[in-house]
């Protein structure tokens, strides 16, 4: 079926926490904004007032003066208590309790002062606890400005990690216990769960299978859309290895100052040590492992990213040997993470976490409605028909929606009401995101996808059909057929070949007889189909009309992911290139026609086919072969 439209990538961090990134430098600028005032109030008792050495005498000889010292460069002193001069014209403040001022030779300062009663001393000549104080500002100030110029540094990059934390990893430790989250948590996804089992064993009892030395995969790569619970599987593997998780979202490693990134990593790799056996959890991987050189995606200074990335691939080279960790990583893009990451000892295990089908629906939907009182005549069954393409967090949405819509409502318990109202709102949502094909259209890929398979199955094609699917897909199909080789083989028949032509445009033949019109859905087919029907002619010696010549320009094997086709030798002349032309057409035509006709021959067990693929969404195995054979077995779901 025609890809759908690219699916709009959810916006960066997304699924990260970007707010209180912005806290720290915030709360920075306000340090440093109040440090002057902060500094002066700890230095309070060197708060004076400056006043002049005749003032001086005249305060004196007011009996306005408690005590004074006399220094060498200074004269300071107190005021008496209640006795301080008014306010300067001018100030809103009062004086100080202290003043200061500069001495002036005179003998008659120290007979005033006695006949004053003054307390008065001299200062050793030093002032070496002034300089010290002077040096403390300036040295705390200076350390301010690095600070706030650091933040403003990293926000001009776009991220405003904690300045304070510089090259300390900002992984978060959970112990199994605050993880909190197992197997039971996570729905619907039990093929992934199956493959994660031996890594499950493995950080449970590392010491049994280092004894047989058994080599244990490092790195394993969930991949899937956003909001399959690609997160909450790993905190999920953690919680039934009872091992800590250690996670890290790969955005936060971005746009940061050179080496950050690759300092944090290695920090991350030493927490994950001290605690083994555990699971260090990358978020996100590809915002730190897009391939190097992918300049045009932007975001982040590229020579950062590289270092990070650099840094996580020597980590993870050199790590598992001395330590039982295991290194998951999700991510939403594989097409664009580095090769270098893909390969073997690092992240080689990949586990496709896909959008789930009617029944994972079902299961996810229970796992959500655990704590949320439900009307009797409530059937997660049918919410689950009714939200095809919908993800786990989109699933998780649902049920929040409708919970919130009966409290508003003041029901006592989730209605069908409710939850119809909170569908609308989800679909709409994601509607915007083009992730829910409409009903009509859902019908005709169903159609279309059994036509494959029936048309295949009829025909008598080689290949056996092992799954028809309509779950939509990230970045591919509407629905997909499943089609394998029975048994290994290396040349095709004429008639083997002509098969499968059918069985490709079966789809296309499905659409026709059904909806008396093709869709642009068969646009993939068709091409696969001409390129076939193009080699017949030109490489196979398949059409009576052009003979048994081969016409082909090049040598490549066609039923191995040919791109372009087979290219034409350039001497071919334009009469002889117009049959070749037409030869194609024909075979096709001729397919289509067969197609068609097996379909309508087989119009009800079509049609049956079809309504259970709408109904389950997937059809495999036995159950699949049944209903394409026209066995009635119902009786087997
Ligand atoms: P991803 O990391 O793949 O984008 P998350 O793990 O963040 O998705 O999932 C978001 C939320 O959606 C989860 O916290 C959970 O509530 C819900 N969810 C997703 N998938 C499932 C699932 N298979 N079973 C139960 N809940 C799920
Ligand atoms: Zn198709
Ligand atoms: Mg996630």
């Amino acid at each position: 079926m025609a890809p759908s439209p690219p699916e709009t990538k959810p916006p960066k961090g997304g699924e990260g926490e970007a707010g209180p990134r912005r806290i720290p430098l915030i709360g920075f600028l306000l340090l440093a904004l109040a440090l002057p005032v902060v500094l002066q109030s700890l230095a309070g008792f060197r708060t004076k007032d400056p006043i002049r050495y005749d003032e001086l005498i005249h305060y004196v000889d007011e009996d306005r003066v408690d005590w004074v010292q006399l220094g060498e460069r200074e004269i300071v002193g107190a005021y008496k208590t209640g006795r301080k001069p008014a306010r300067r014209a001018g100030s809103h403040q009062d004086r100080p309790d202290h003043f200061a001022t500069a001495p002036v030779k005179d003998d008659s300062l120290v007979p005033l002062l006695q006949a004053h009663h003054v307390a008065f001393r001299a200062v050793l000549p030093s002032a070496f606890s002034e300089q010290w104080g002077w040096i403390l500002y300036f040295g705390i100030s200076v350390l301010f400005m690095i600070m706030l110029f650091g933040g403003m540094f990293k926000r001009m990059g776009g991220a405003a990690g904690g300045a304070l934390a510089f090259g300390k990893s900002r992984g978060k430790v959970a112990t199994p216990e605050e993880a909190g989250v197992d197997f039971d948590d996570v729905a619907g996804a039990e093929e992934a769960k199956q493959e994660l089992l031996e890594i499950i064993e493995f950080l449970k009892t590392p010491e049994k299978f280092k004894r047989l030395g058994a080599k244990i995969p490092k790195g394993v790569l969930l991949v899937g859309p956003p909001g399959t619970g690609k997160t909450l599987m790993a905190r999920a593997v953690a919680g039934e290895a009872k091992v800590p998780f250690i996670s890290i979202s790969g955005s936060e490693f971005v746009e940061m100052f050179v080496g950050v990134g690759a300092a944090r990593v290695r920090d991350l790799f030493e927490q994950a040590a001290k605690v083994a056996p555990a699971i260090v959890f990358i978020d996100e991987l590809d915002a730190i492992g897009r391939s190097r050189g992918a300049t045009a995606l932007g975001g982040g200074t590229n020579e950062e990213r590289e270092q990070t990335l650099n840094q996580l691939l020597v980590e993870m080279d050199g790590f598992q040997p001395r330590k039982a960790v295991i290194i998951m990583a999700a991510t939403n893009r594989p097409e664009i993470l580095d090769q270098a990451l893909l390969r073997p000892g690092r992240f080689d295990r990949q586990i496709v976490i896909d959008r789930p089908d009617r029944r994972g629906r079902k299961a996810i939907l229970a796992v959500h409605t655990r704590g949320v009182p439900l009307g009797p005549e409530l059937s997660l069954e049918e919410i689950a028909i009714r939200t095809p393409g919908f993800a786990g967090a989109d699933l998780a949405n649902l049920v929040n929606e409708a919970a919130l819509l009966a409290a508003r409502h003041g029901h006592d318990f989730v209605t069908t009401e409710d939850i119809s109202s909170a569908v609308d709102r989800v679909v709409a949502g994601l509607e915007r995101r083009s992730r829910v094909i409409n009903p009509e259209e859902r019908r005709r890929v169903a159609f279309h996808e059994v036509g494959h398979a029936l048309v295949g199955t009829l025909a008598g094609s080689d290949d056996r059909v092992h799954k028809i699917s309509i779950v939509p897909r990230g970045v591919g199909a509407l629905g997909y057929t499943m089609q394998l080789p029975a048994e290994e083989h290396f040349l095709m028949t004429e008639e083997a070949i002509q098969n499968k032509l059918a069985s490709l445009l079966g789809g296309r033949a499905a659409e026709e007889v059904v909806f008396g019109q093709p869709s642009s859905g068969a646009q993939d087919d068709l091409r696969k189909a001409t390129d076939i029907a193009r080699a017949m002619v030109t490489e196979f010696g398949m059409s009576d009309t052009v003979g048994p010549v081969s016409l082909s320009g090049d040598r490549r094997n066609i039923f191995l992911g040919s791109d372009g086709g087979p290219r034409l030798s350039p001497e071919m002349s334009p009469s002889l290139a117009e049959t070749v032309d037409k030869e194609v057409a024909r075979l096709l035509r001729e397919a289509l026609a067969r197609a068609k006709e097996l379909l309508l021959a087989h119009r009800e067990r079509l049609d049956h086919v079809a309504e259970e693929l709408l109904q389950a969404e997937v059809l495999e195995g036995e159950r699949l072969d049944a209903l394409l054979h026209g066995v009635d077995r119902d009786a087997l779901d």
